[in-house]
């Protein structure tokens, strides 16, 4: 039994070994991909249902592999998350973002908002205002281009100063998302003192409404409580004709999901833009 629980132990180690590894090897081509530009962002639409138009766009990060090709954060970003290096690759999204922006408005498209995601690290970090004023003025970007998306949890790790950061942020005329909202238990006191403009619904909750009477309920009272609150809402996530009705029906306009479009390269963004003023 001794030995038994000892070779146990080994196999644990072992795998513990190439999860390290593995991590480590994420975190060292991260290093490189910085260095030689192998991030690209896509950009997933945001519907309004009622006029059928796109009234913006969440920027999402990818990679362009060496050897895996395209990549979805899901391989990389909390390798980045855990690390430092979510605060170069973050600053980069945020600088690629107001380049583009700059350079669609002066081809005359009119994307709406883009929101930028923004991890816990970045918020904690106290050079991100002055980051974000510096681009916005060498960019020429403008402040109303933008939205932040900050996940629900990170608000309220410390919501007190959550509170100041975002005041800060809306005073620079930037619009704030929280993401993945019901996933972060909010306190409803904080909520309401929260300088936010937007809910997104967070995807979990939209996947079952065909099926979960509890998903429905949620939904609806998260879309009326932000309604009541005076914020935006949107579903994100949105997969099925069936779902984006139900959203619907229960009051939300907004939606992003793969059910109009999921996320793609700038150059698609540019004829989607151009087919919709047609319309
Ligand atoms: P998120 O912020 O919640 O972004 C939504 C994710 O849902 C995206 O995955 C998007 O492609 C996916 N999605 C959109 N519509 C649908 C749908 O109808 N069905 C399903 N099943 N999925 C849908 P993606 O692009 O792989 O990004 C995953 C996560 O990586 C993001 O989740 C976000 O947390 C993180 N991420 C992406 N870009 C950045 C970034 O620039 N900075 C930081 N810090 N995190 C990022
Ligand atoms: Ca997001
Ligand atoms: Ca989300
Ligand atoms: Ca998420």
């Amino acid at each position: 039994a001794k030995s038994q629980g000892r070779n146990r132990y080994i196999f644990f180690d072992q795998e513990m070994n190439q999860e390290t590894n593995e991590h480590l090897e994420v975190e060292k081509s991260l290093h490189k991909a910085l260095v030689n530009q192998e991030f690209v962002l896509h950009y997933q639409p945001q519907v309004n249902l009622k006029s059928g138009k796109i009234i913006g766009f969440e920027a999402l990060l990818r990679w362009k592999h060496p050897k895996r090709g395209l990549t979805a954060p899901g391989y990389f970003i909390h390798v980045a998350e855990e690390s430092e290096l979510i605060i170069e690759i973050g600053n980069w999204v945020i600088k690629e973002v107001m380049r583009q922006l700059k350079e669609w408005h002066d081809k005359g498209l009119r994307p709406g908002k883009v929101a930028i995601n923004i991890a816990g690290k970045q918020l904690e970090s106290n050079h991100l205002i002055a980051f974000i004023l510096q681009n916005l003025k060498e960019s020429g970007c403008r402040p109303e281009w933008i939205e932040l998306e900050i996940v629900e949890r990170f608000i309220m790790k410390d919501a007190t100063k959550s509170i100041a950061l975002l005041k800060r942020f809306r005073e620079l005329g930037l619009d704030i998302s929280i993401d993945d909202f019901g996933t972060g238990h909010s306190s409803l006191a904080y909520l309401k003192e929260l300088p936010i403009t937007k809910l997104k619904i967070d995807q979990s909750f939209v996947q079952n409404l065909e099926n979960s009477s509890e998903d429905r309920a949620i939904a609806r009272t998260i879309i009326e409580l932000g309604r009541g609150l005076g914020l935006v809402v949107l579903a994100e996530g949105v997969e099925t004709k069936a779902q984006k009705e139900l959203i619907h029906s229960s009051g939300c306009d907004l939606i992003q999901g793969y059910v109009f479009s999921k996320p793609v390269d700038a150059k698609s963004v540019e004829e989607m833009l151009k087919n919709q003023s047609h319309m």
